[in-house]
């Protein structure tokens, strides 16, 4: 427990949220980021409801790391790999209050979360995805600025996807128009 609290607390340091909050993660394969979150506070359950239509209220931060530069005495023998960086990605997903909730509200909240949750593990499942699929092409690297103009590449590559994912699915409010691998509940919220 003490390793999962350092890692929550790493990226929490990142994302400059989240105090004394109980870790979870979300994992694809054996990619495993943390989620941190923050209160968001809200006047009543229509103020909330607005704000989560007009926005991606969860997401996720992907970072990556490369190896491949070469060595002089035998650059043959370096190929590009990429992998997540797990010290440095992480999902937030913001706990949603307002005064007075019912269970009901709570309910529905915590059925919100869980489909955020699908969606942002798409999110991931995307870069976990590109990275193998670039490793597993064994790419020569020449030089050290071949290394980097690779990996300026494979960043493009993985935004590119990453928007396709967002546009297909509305950034979750859509979320059953996802691949099968992907698909989860819409995340919308509304009031009764
Ligand atoms: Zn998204």
């Amino acid at each position: 427990m003490n390793a999962l609290f350092r890692r929550l607390a790493a990226a929490c340091a990142v994302a400059l949220a989240c105090q004394g909050q109980t870790p979870r993660f979300i994992s694809v394969g054996d990619v495993e980021l943390p989620i941190v979150t923050h209160p968001e506070f809200y006047s009543d359950c229509r103020s909330a409801a607005d704000s989560i239509s007009s926005r991606e209220l969860a997401f996720a931060s992907i970072a990556f790391t490369f190896t491949g530069v070469p060595e002089r005495s035998d650059p043959s023998k370096h190929f590009f790999t990429v992998a997540v960086d797990t010290q440095r990605s992480y999902i937030q997903i913001p706990t949603v209050t307002w005064p007075n909730m019912t269970q009901a509200d709570t309910q529905h909240l915590a059925y919100l979360n869980q489909a955020l949750e699908v969606h942002e593990r798409g999110h991931l499942a995307i870069a976990v995805a590109l990275a193998d699929q670039v490793t597993a092409e064994h790419r020569a690297v020449q030089s050290a600025d071949d290394a980097r103009v690779q990996a300026a590449a494979f960043v493009r590559m993985d935004e590119e996807r990453q928007v396709q994912y967002d546009n297909l699915v509305s950034h979750g409010i859509h979320q059953t128009r996802a691949p099968a691998a992907l698909r989860g509940n819409d995340t919308i919220f509304y009031c009764k």
